[in-house]
């Protein structure tokens, strides 16, 4: 098999709602920055989704999910063209890797994951399922299906894509080299605070502004964000680190001296709340305005969503059989040749 031409990026989201403000920084920039250097398949997560929502109402959001997702990463400028957007559950592939690397790893090893506890602590899950606990199992299986080299991703993630490491140390010292050792790839925001000041911006959480909000959505949440709880009046001098008001105006207000001049009169009790928020709120709607607009756009499109998850699929399917192929050669499970050769014939291009 001959090694690819370009290094192989594998990252994505699970269609439980709209991108936001967290994504950007977390992944969707390196996302957007990386995709001409690497060939790049990103994922929909809709088997993810069951792992902690396996209700028939949560399912039947999930097809709306999926269409602002990717609608979502197109108007940041992700370019179908080149990269592979594709819908994890039409990839039958994925679960014949999903079973196999389910017998490389521990129970325990698996408990130790740091996201399992804070998954299972946030949605007040007592024991998870087997789904659950296994859910850094399938997201390798995403990962390794495609013999991806790196995986740009949240700080919350980067403790699966280590798990992913251990299968392809576990798999290629067992049956030989097959995967390359894929890497996390962090965002220059490893993990960007809510609105609420909670360590987290998350779709779960109620404190996320998204890349489709409108301007005035935007400066409502941004006039109801959380700043200094110690600083009763304007005259107050103000704490600026950690406060994320000040935090976003870092991230997001290209126009530093603004930024500098706001943290001095803050520091000093010379400015409040209402202008720093109204200038954060400026800033934001600025940079977001581009992506709103392309995805008017986008939005024109009736069969676009559609057209880009078809052509993504079968390019992963394609390298989905492919090293499927090697790991049964691997393995020496790719007995009976005459066999398969017949009941591919007969029906299933699966096997
Ligand atoms: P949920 O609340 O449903 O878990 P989420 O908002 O945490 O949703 P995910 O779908 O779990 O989003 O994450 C998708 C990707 O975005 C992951 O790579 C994750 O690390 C990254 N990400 C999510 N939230 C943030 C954040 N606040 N800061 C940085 N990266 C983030
Ligand atoms: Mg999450």
């Amino acid at each position: 098999m001959a090694t690819p031409l370009r290094n192989r990026i594998l990252t994505g989201d699970r269609p439980t709602g709209k991108l936001h403000l967290g994504h950007y920084v977390g992944t969707l920039e390196n996302r957007v920055r990386l995709q001409d250097q690497y060939e790049c398949f990103f994922i929909v997560a809709d088997l993810h989704t069951l792992t902690t929502r396996p209700e028939k109402d949560v399912i039947r959001e999930v097809p709306a999910n999926i269409r602002n997702l990717v609608l979502d990463e197109l108007s940041v400028g992700i370019d179908p063209a080149t990269s592979h957007i594709y819908l994890q559950s039409m990839v039958p592939e994925v679960t014949v890797f999903y079973l196999l690397f389910g017998m490389l790893v521990s129970v325990p090893r698996l408990q130790r994951v740091p996201t399992l506890k804070d998954v299972m602590r946030d949605l007040e899950i007592h024991t998870p399922s087997l789904g659950l606990l296994s859910y850094p199992v399938l997201q390798a299986a995403d990962i390794l299906m495609v013999r991806a080299n790196l995986v740009p991703v949240g700080k919350d993630q980067s403790s699966h894509v280590e798990v992913a490491r251990e299968f392809v140390r576990r798999f290629n010292t067992l049956y030989g080299e097959v995967f390359p050792e894929p890497e996390a790839l962090i965002g220059e925001v490893p993990t960007l605070v809510g609105t609420d000041g909670q360590a987290k911006m998350s779709k779960s959480l109620d404190n996320a502004i998204y890349l489709s909000d409108d301007a005035t959505t935007v400066e409502r949440k941004v006039m109801g964000m959380y700043t200094d709880p110690t600083r009763l009046r304007a005259t107050d001098p103000g704490h600026v680190e950690g406060n994320p008001v000040f935090i976003y105006h870092d991230i997001f207000n290209p126009d530093k001296d603004e930024v500098e001049d706001l943290k001095r009169r803050y520091r000093l009790g010379q400015v409040g709340d209402v202008e720093v928020k109204r200038k954060l709120a400026r800033a934001l709607n600025a940079f977001l305005e581009p992506i709103r607009e392309r995805r008017r756009e986008l939005d024109q499109q009736p069969e676009l969503v559609e057209d880009v998850l078809f052509h993504g699929t079968l390019r992963v399917r394609q390298e989905a059989q492919a090293t499927l192929e090697l790991v049964r050669a691997a393995m020496g499970l790719d007995y009976f040749p005459e066999l398969r050769a017949r009941l591919r014939e007969g029906s299933s291009k699966f096997l």
